[in-house]
């Protein structure tokens, strides 16, 4: 029986915990802080639970929906927070339960490599195995300002569970993270202002789909500064801050087109960017090279070290929760096996904003700047019914085909329940699919995802709900 160490239970470890037990390995798992890792306790599900309640409160305190008047709204923020802990508690204890009946042991430690198939837990002394899959996260990328270490400037992890909300906040960074802080905040009724590097908010997306995000945070009373960079933080009269309580108020220097701005807020949010957590392995000692900050792998998340893999965040490829799961399944397959069935260019991104926006394959742009020949189709959701009864039709579908065998390359939603919707082009692009087949397979009404169907029948021209080109 192979014996497999797996550092790190966050969805990378913990999946391939499972995975391996399920292939009949031996599994060690070990986790320094809390099963889970980022995803179950200060990610993804803490972030969409407080979103949750946001769009909910949001919707109350505007008076309902048309035909629901809702009157003497409150938020009641401990009970959010209380419904956010439960949720994410729930979820760790479902993993923690998971890999007891796969019979995987799990040590509660700090994990270090010695050699590269022995691994040392803190307080336990040293693990053999045949294989170690490294799968240790990342971590908030720190800002070096002037300000910096004030109580006002907090990071995601602090963002979750602020003991009141504050009546105004000062995002930096407009990517994934920040977005969705943005509109969480916004919904609950804080003056949100983004302020961003680069001349548009969350710069990896298609930028028809990013346009319209931007458009619409703006339309929504977001304040957005872009090719904009922070100076510092500081109390409003020259105080010194280090002395002052918590809540008071700062002012955000920006450099915004050759100006300093002033912001004021009650906080800060930093959320620049994450890094891949690769500190006090032992990676240096046994030549497991490191490439901007980053450990380096090969197709099969093999490190440069034989037999030691590095799978999620901390190899720095692409920061989400299901390609970490993703990649730890390969790994683990690729261990026992000595082969797996990933797709690096098949994999799934959601921003939970307002609306969501969903993404799989290629950009147009990533399509331009590789030089395929292909076309575009674009529905925009103010002609499909399920959107207008969503009450949110202002955002649109793509689908990118390559021009030659109408192959899907990559799609691109803005609108609601799209997060829901990613899944069919992602299952039409396994299949090597063409718009073809999504246009012949007939899709429910009504519903948000008929939109895909018209968004394929444009490639080719015309939509059956939208009026036809001249
Ligand atoms: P992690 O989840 O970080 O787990 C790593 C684990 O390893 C941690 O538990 C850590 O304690 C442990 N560890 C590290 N070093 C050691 C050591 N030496 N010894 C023992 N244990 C160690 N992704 C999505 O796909 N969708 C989302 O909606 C989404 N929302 C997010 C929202 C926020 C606010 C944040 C911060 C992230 C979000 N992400 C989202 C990203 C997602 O959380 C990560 O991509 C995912 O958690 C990475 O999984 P991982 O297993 O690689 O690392």
């Amino acid at each position: 029986m192979k014996k497999i160490i797996i550092i790190g239970g966050g969805p990378g470890g913990y999946v391939a915990a499972i995975k391996a037990a399920q292939m009949g390995a031996e599994v060690h798992l070990i986790e320094n802080i809390k099963l889970g890792g980022t995803c179950l306790n200060v990610g993804c599900i803490p972030t969409k639970a407080l979103l949750h309640t946001g769009d909910f409160y949001e919707k109350a305190k505007a008076g309902g929906i048309p035909g629901v008047a809702v009157r003497d709204v409150s938020l009641d923020w401990p009970a959010a927070q209380r419904e956010k802990d439960q949720i994410t508690n729930r979820l760790v204890n479902g993993v923690t339960g998971l890999l007891k009946a796969n019979k995987i042991q799990v040590h509660f430690g700090t994990a270090r490599l010695i050699s590269p198939n022995t691994v040392e837990v803190s307080g336990e002394g040293s693990l053999t195995a045949d294989a170690v899959i490294v799968a240790s996260g990342s971590e908030p990328v720190p800002l070096n300002f002037p300000g910096a270490d004030l109580p006002q400037v907090i990071d995601s992890t602090q963002a979750l569970s602020l003991e009141r909300v504050p009546k105004s906040m000062v995002i930096i960074g407009g990517g994934v993270i920040g977005v969705e802080f943005g509109s969480l905040y916004h919904s609950l009724g804080v003056r949100v202002t983004i302020v961003e590097m680069l001349d548009e908010v969350l710069p990896p997306l298609d930028r028809q789909v990013a346009s319209r995000m931007h458009q619409l945070l703006a339309e929504q009373g977001i304040g957005l500064y872009t090719s904009a960079r922070l100076l510092s933080v500081k109390a409003e009269n020259g105080i010194d801050l280090t002395e002052k309580a918590e809540n008071e108020t700062v002012l955000a220097e920006i450099e915004h087109g050759g100006e300093t701005v002033q912001l004021e807020c009650e906080k800060v949010l930093v959320a620049a960017g994450r890094r891949p957590r690769t500190k006090d392995l032992g990676l240096e000692a046994l030549g497991i090279q490191i490439e901007r900050g980053a450990i380096l792998t090969d197709g099969n998340f093999e490190t440069t070290a034989k037999g030691v893999f590095a799978v999620g965040d901390c190899n720095g490829q692409l920061m989400l929760a299901h390609a970490a799961s993703a990649q730890g399944e390969a790994a683990v397959e690729y261990i026992l096996t000595g082969k797996h069935h990933y797709n690096k260019n098949i994999i799934p991104s959601c921003v939970y904003a307002k609306p969501e926006i969903a993404a799989v394959g290629l950009t147009e742009e990533q399509a331009k700047r590789q030089g395929i020949d292909y076309q575009c189709g674009v529905f925009q959701l103010s002609g499909n019914g399920k959107s207008m009864i969503e009450g949110e039709s202002s955002g649109f579908i793509k689908i990118i085909a390559d021009a030659g065998l109408g192959e899907v390359i990559g799609a691109h939603m803005i609108g609601p329940r799209v997060t829901e919707m990613i899944g069919e082009l992602a299952v039409a692009m396994t299949m090597e699919g063409g718009v073809e087949e999504i246009i012949r397979t007939i899709h429910a009404h009504p519903t948000v995802s008929e939109a895909i169907s018209e968004a394929a029948q444009a490639v080719f021209g015309n939509s059956i709900h939208w009026p036809p080109k001249r």
